[in-house]
């Protein structure tokens, strides 16, 4: 199988659901597009994948995903270009991420021709789901799973990997007000907190649902070892501007790689700020907030590229950050890495892959 020629059997919708879909209203992740991309790994290879209407798949109840955990995907997203184009931000660093998460999680890897060639002509296929609407993209969510139905705990033979997709209106958040988390972890060193593990947000559910029952929108999680140095927000990166320098915790084992973090620090390297990629404390940061040289913190994130946050509980303290029509690192970045992803600017970095249509 080559990259330009493997063509995936393709079984149509009988009648498309698009007249379903209203542009200027979209909720997030309710609504699927017509098909999704599926394909199995039997007797130790991948066999031919296929593009299907977008429906159920019937489960064992012993399917072992579903006991142990091994389940991973991606996140990404496809925009409308103003000629009308389609562009992927990307992918194949998200197809380099999912194998790393594969790795990671004792599963075969997905070939490129599969991942690439399946992502193409599943948007190909359904390119009318990708709205024509300024701010708004399709969704895309590539996925694999172990599928054997034995309940022994040990690394499944079978898999599947799939890929649906929905259109996702624009992100209007308001800026968040976060609080450090001082008892619960999301990842440590030697962990699988750089993988894209379905079970690493489950244990993440708690921890933020109590901190919004204390009145913030999410938490700062901090290290497993002294819930001194700063990891990331949610299921955010996290950056800071202190003093002009856009400072943000190194990525390892315990930190998710995002794209949108790297993508964010390569443009704004060469804006000619400064960036430092290296452990931060939280008194560094609540240090920086009193002296009034913290002059932005924000998440990044695919979903929604750059949240703001406006606030940061720490030790019975909320500390105000200055306002987000003044952050000016932040602002021009996301500006500038919105006009890449759509299409507006040249892109120098080859970020941009384009869908033939
Ligand atoms: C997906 C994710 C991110 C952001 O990655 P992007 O590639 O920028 O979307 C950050 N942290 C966690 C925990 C994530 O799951």
């Amino acid at each position: 199988m080559s990259v330009d020629t493997l063509t995936i059997p393709t079984q149509r919708v009988a009648k498309s659901r698009i007249s379903e879909l209203d542009y200027n209203n979209i909720e997030f992740g309710k609504i699927f597009s017509d098909h999704m991309l599926v394909a199995d790994f039997r007797d130790g290879a991948w066999q031919t994948p296929e593009i299907v209407p977008y429906g159920n798949m019937p489960l064992s109840p012993a399917t072992s995903a579903l006991h142990y955990g091994q389940s991973i995907f991606e996140g990404m997203k496809a925009y409308r270009s103003a000629e009308g184009e389609i562009l992927l931000f990307r992918p194949y660093d998200n197809f380099k991420r999912l194998n790393i998460s594969a790795q990671r999680m004792c599963m075969p890897e997905i070939p490129e021709e599969i991942f690439m060639q399946g992502l193409e002509q599943l948007i190909r296929l359904d390119a009318a789901w990708v709205p024509p609407t300024a701010g708004c993209a399709l969704y895309l969510r590539p996925f694999m799973f172990a599928t054997d139905d034995f309940i022994g705990v040990r690394p499944s033979s079978n898999y599947r990997f799939a890929v649906f997709t929905c259109p996702v209106g624009a992100y209007y958040g308001q800026p968040l007000n976060v609080a450090i988390e001082p008892n619960y972890v999301r990842s440590a060193e030697g962990g699988a907190g750089f993988a894209k593990a379905a079970g690493n947000y489950g244990a993440a559910l708690l921890p933020a649902r109590k901190m919004q029952e204390r009145g913030y929108h999410q938490l700062i999680w901090t290290d497993a070892c002294e819930h001194k140095y700063i990891e990331e927000s949610g299921t955010m990166n996290v950056m800071f501007v202190i003093d002009n320098v856009l400072v943000t915790p190194a990525a390892g084992t315990t930190i998710l790689d995002g794209i949108t973090r790297k993508s964010v620090l390569q443009l704004a390297r060469d804006m000619g700020i400064k960036v430092e990629e290296r452990k931060v404390a939280v008194e560094e940061v609540i240090t920086a907030q009193k002296a009034g040289k913290l002059q932005e913190a924000f998440g990044t994130g695919t979903a929604a590229t750059i949240a703001q946050i406006a606030s940061i509980h720490y030790q019975d303290t909320d500390y105000e950050l200055p306002p987000i029509e003044s952050r000016r690192v932040s602002n021009n970045v996301a500006a500038a890495l919105d006009r890449i992803k759509t299409g507006q600017d040249t892109d120098p970095y080859n970020w941009v892959h384009k869908i033939s249509l």
